[in-house]
């Protein structure tokens, strides 16, 4: 395996966001689509935002070996990372970009620590964070309660990472991120802008 380049924060912490602007301005970075059992939001397209599977495919692949690595993030939910994605990225030249939550974050960069850049993308506060979660409006405030508890503890890892962001001002931090990929990797013009 080459590089990978992770993305992990809080839920609502503004991550979806950078990565997507990262990888638009990007002919290098390619997003790493996992694998995950829970159902597609709307605005969602298998094979595209995920591939979404039943529990039952998904445990044979954990049989099967086919995850870099895989976590239950939530109750009864799978997500996964499938190796075939990466090795299918690392074919076309790219570099993965993987956005997956901090536990799993933290053990791929325990067990590739040379291979692995790992990101953490810091929500300004958990009030700010139950803010932005609301106002998102996709999910119920159950799922927002348990998105807040897993927060305050996913904030605990932020020191494993190999850098921290902090996302008050989302222009200013994409532009972090940016900087701290294209210092990572001088030998490429990873951003058109
Ligand atoms: P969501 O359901 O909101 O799309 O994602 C929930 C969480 O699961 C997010 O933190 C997301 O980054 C994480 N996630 C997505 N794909 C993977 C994956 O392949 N592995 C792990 N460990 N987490 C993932």
């Amino acid at each position: 395996m080459q590089n990978l380049v992770i993305f992990a924060a809080p839920s609502g912490s503004g991550k979806t966001s950078i990565v997507r602007a990262l990888l638009e301005d990007s002919q290098q970075l390619s997003f790493s689509i996992s694998a995950t059992t829970r159902a597609a939001r709307g605005n969602e397209t298998d094979g595209v935002d995920y591939f979404f599977l039943s529990v039952e495919t998904f445990q044979n692949l954990i049989q099967e070996n086919a995850f870099i690595e895989w976590e239950m993030v939530y109750e009864g939910k799978y997500y996964g990372t499938l190796w075939r994605e990466i090795e299918n990225i690392e074919k076309s030249g790219k570099i993965p970009l993987l956005d997956i939550d901090v536990v799993g974050a933290t053990n791929l960069k325990e067990k590739y620590p040379e291979q692995v850049f790992a990101v953490f993308i810091q929500a300004p506060s958990l009030e700010m964070l139950e803010e932005r979660l609301t106002a998102r409006g996709t999910d119920s405030k159950e799922v927002i309660a348990e998105r807040l508890a897993k927060a305050a503890f996913e904030s605990g890892f932020a020191d494993r990472f190999d850098a921290i962001i902090v996302n008050d001002d989302l222009q200013v931090a994409i532009q972090q991120a940016k900087d701290l990929l294209q210092a990572k990797f001088p030998e490429k013009k990873l951003f058109l802008s």
